[in-house]
């Protein structure tokens, strides 16, 4: 473990089985530096036990950097159970994910991520306390993607403003790429200020669904990295900015709500030189965790949420302006300021 490249000084990394569900799965503790972890549970069918390890452990440490930028008092943990989310689940597989959950004290809090639900989140809950992104009880946030969507569209304004010396949209084009439930909302927000939109999906009544409501122009999966438009924003998978799709870019700035957008940092320093604004994507979606941070409190409220949107925003912006003045990749500037944040607090 020590020597894994993606080992970043993980303060626990913890394997979990249980023969009788057939659970397995990593609980990965980053830093709890900031207070306790907390990220979202993925359950994916990984080819290898080595990839399932890897992606806890990126997915765990890219946790502590967003809740360190989104500066809410939480940690960085991630889990992941290793199955296939159609065929896998079953309800004594997430009450044996709720212990595993719960040996862990509160030094790790648990919510929905790929492949799992609000409903799987609620039978966790059945055996731990440690669990947020619920749709029941007194603190309960549910969704958090209508909040992330608004980030993201307040993000793209910054980012506008550093790229076309105005956050105005009317006549300007952003592609989205998936109209699911944060890009959905995105478009929403987007056709509201006046910007055309070209949207691609592989789900047709998501498509048919949001270009009725703002009149976008659909174009197949795979086009809309040729799409002619000012902004990208990237709402499905990551690994979108590659060699290959960075040929065909013609926009100006990506800003976009998917996790792990570039498929490796260097690709920030070839944006930079193509000269394409790149807003950090753990940085411009953090308003979900936020939404999450605050159900964690015990006491939800709209008013700390909205508070801390306003400040996430803030944060990108500074971001993009250090980066612009010192000609440094926006992803290396976010990288250091967040590991900075969690050093402070160590
Ligand atoms: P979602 O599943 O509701 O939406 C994703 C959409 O992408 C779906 O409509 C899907 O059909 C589409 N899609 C899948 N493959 C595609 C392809 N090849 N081309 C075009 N579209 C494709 O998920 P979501 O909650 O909207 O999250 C979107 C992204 O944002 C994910 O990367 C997620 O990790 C990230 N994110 C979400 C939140 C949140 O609050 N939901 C917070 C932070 C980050």
């Amino acid at each position: 473990m020590f020597d894994h490249p993606s080992y970043d000084a993980h303060e626990g990394v913890h394997m979990f089985q249980d023969a009788a569900s057939g659970l397995r799965a990593i609980i990965a503790v980053h830093s709890t530096a900031r207070g306790p972890a907390a990220g979202g549970c993925r359950m994916w069918n990984y080819g290898t036990g080595e990839a399932m390890l890897k992606d806890a452990l990126r997915l765990s440490q890219g946790m502590s950097y967003k809740n360190a930028m989104a500066d809410i008092p939480l940690g960085g943990g991630k889990s992941v159970i290793w199955g296939n989310a159609r065929t896998d689940k079953s309800p004594e597989l997430f009450r044996a994910f709720g212990r595993a959950v719960h040996s862990l004290q509160g030094q790790y809090t648990t919510a929905e991520d790929v492949g799992v639900s609000v409903a799987d989140m609620a039978i966790v809950r059945e055996e731990t306390p440690y669990v947020a992104g619920l749709d029941q009880g007194d603190a309960a946030s549910g969704d958090p993607s209508p909040v992330t969507a608004k980030g993201i569209y307040l993000g793209l304004l910054e980012t506008a403003k550093r790229a076309f010396g105005s956050d105005d949209l009317t006549g300007r084009t952003v592609a989205v790429q998936g109209v699911g439930h944060v890009g959905g909302y995105l478009c929403d927000h987007l056709a509201g200020a006046g910007a055309k939109l070209v949207i691609a999906d592989i789900d047709q009544a998501a498509l048919e669904a949001v270009a009725r409501r703002t009149g976008a122009t659909i174009v197949e999966p795979d086009a809309i990295y040729d799409a002619d438009a000012d902004i990208f924003a990237p709402c499905a998978l990551g690994a979108v900015v590659n060699e290959q799709t960075l040929e065909r870019f013609r926009f100006k700035a990506i800003a976009g709500g998917a996790n792990n957008q570039l498929v490796v940092p260097e690709m920030g320093e070839l944006l930079r030189r193509k000269g394409i604004l790149y807003a950090p994507d753990y940085v411009i979606n953090g308003g979900g965790i936020i939404n999450v941070a605050a159900e964690i409190s015990g006491n939800y409220s709209r008013d700390w949420v909205d508070a801390k949107l306003v400040r996430l925003v803030e944060t990108l912006g500074e971001v993009l302006d250090e980066a612009l003045s010192t000609d440094t990749p926006t992803n290396e500037v976010a990288d250091r300021i967040a590991r900075e944040r969690i050093a402070a607090a160590t």
